[in-house]
C-alpha cells in the first residue's frame, strides 16, 4: 500500500491548473494529442480516407485560415457512412429522397469530426479541399485555394458534442503549429465566407467555447 501525504507531493503551477479544470469539469484541448506532418500535411493520428475532389493549391502556397462547417447526411441523421461515400464519390444518390438533391455534387473536405470524436481525413493540407464553394474572406474570393475545411457532424441547431469540441481544439492546436499564418482570428465559419448562401456551423456552435479552449490551451502550452 501506497501512503502519500499533502507534504511530500509538489505540484506546478500547470498540473495544479490541470487538476482545478479536471475537478470543475472544465473541456480543455489537448495539444499534444494531433500533430501534422511536414511536407504533405496529414494530421496523425487521424483515419485517412482519401477523397478525389482535391488538386494543387495555387502556387504551392499554404493555408492561412480554417472554415468550420456543419454535415449530417441525410440532415439531421447521425452515424453511418453517407458522408464519406459523398466526400469519395460513391454515394447511392437513390439511398435517400435528400440525396436526389444533392446529386452529382463533387466535394470534399479536410476533416470530418464524427459525434464521438473520430477524425477523418479525406485531403491533405498542402492540397486544396472543395468544400466552401463560392465564399470570401475579408476581401479575398475563392476561400478553397487558402482555407483548411473541417466537417463537424451535425445541424445548425442543435448542440454538438463535448468530444467535437475537445477534438477540434486539439486538432486546430496541431495546425496552427503547423501553419501560423492561422491565428485565432483566421478561424472562420462557413455562414461567415459565404454569407446568405450557407448557414452551417450554425447558432448551435459555440465560438466562444471554442475561443476560449484555444486560448486556455495556448496559456498552458507557453507555461510548460
Ligand atoms: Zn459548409
Amino acid at each position: 500500500m501506497v501512503t502519500l501525504t499533502l507534504s511530500t507531493v509538489t505540484f506546478d503551477h500547470v498540473k495544479i491548473v490541470v487538476l482545478i479544470r479536471i475537478i470543475l469539469g472544465v473541456h480543455q484541448p489537448m495539444t499534444n494529442q494531433f500533430a501534422v506532418s511536414p511536407g504533405a500535411g496529414i494530421l496523425r493520428p487521424a483515419t485517412q480516407c482519401p477523397s478525389p475532389n482535391q488538386d494543387d493549391r495555387l502556387g504551392g502556397s499554404e493555408p492561412n485560415l480554417v472554415i468550420i462547417h456543419g454535415i449530417s447526411l441525410p440532415p439531421g441523421e447521425y452515424g453511418g457512412t453517407y458522408i464519406e461515400s459523398l466526400f469519395t464519390n460513391s454515394l447511392d444518390w437513390s439511398a435517400h429522397p435528400y440525396f436526389g438533391e444533392i446529386e452529382g455534387m463533387q466535394v470534399s473536405a479536410h476533416l470530418l469530426i464524427r459525434r464521438d470524436g473520430e477524425v477523418i481525413q479525406f485531403v491533405p493540407f498542402q492540397r486544396r479541399a472543395w468544400h466552401a464553394g463560392e465564399s470570401c474572406f475579408r476581401g479575398v474570393s475563392c476561400c478553397n485555394d487558402f482555407s483548411i475545411g473541417i466537417e463537424l457532424e451535425g445541424t445548425d441547431e442543435s448542440p454538438y458534442e463535448d468530444a467535437q469540441y475537445d477534438c477540434l481544439m486539439a486538432v486546430l492546436a496541431a495546425i496552427m503549429a503547423a501553419y501560423p499564418a492561422i491565428e485565432l482570428r483566421r478561424i472562420a465559419g462557413h455562414s461567415d465566407v459565404s454569407p446568405g448562401r450557407k448557414t452551417d456551423p450554425g447558432p448551435a456552435f459555440d465560438w466562444l467555447r471554442l475561443y476560449d479552449g484555444i486560448r486556455l490551451g495556448n496559456a498552458q502550452h507557453n507555461d510548460e
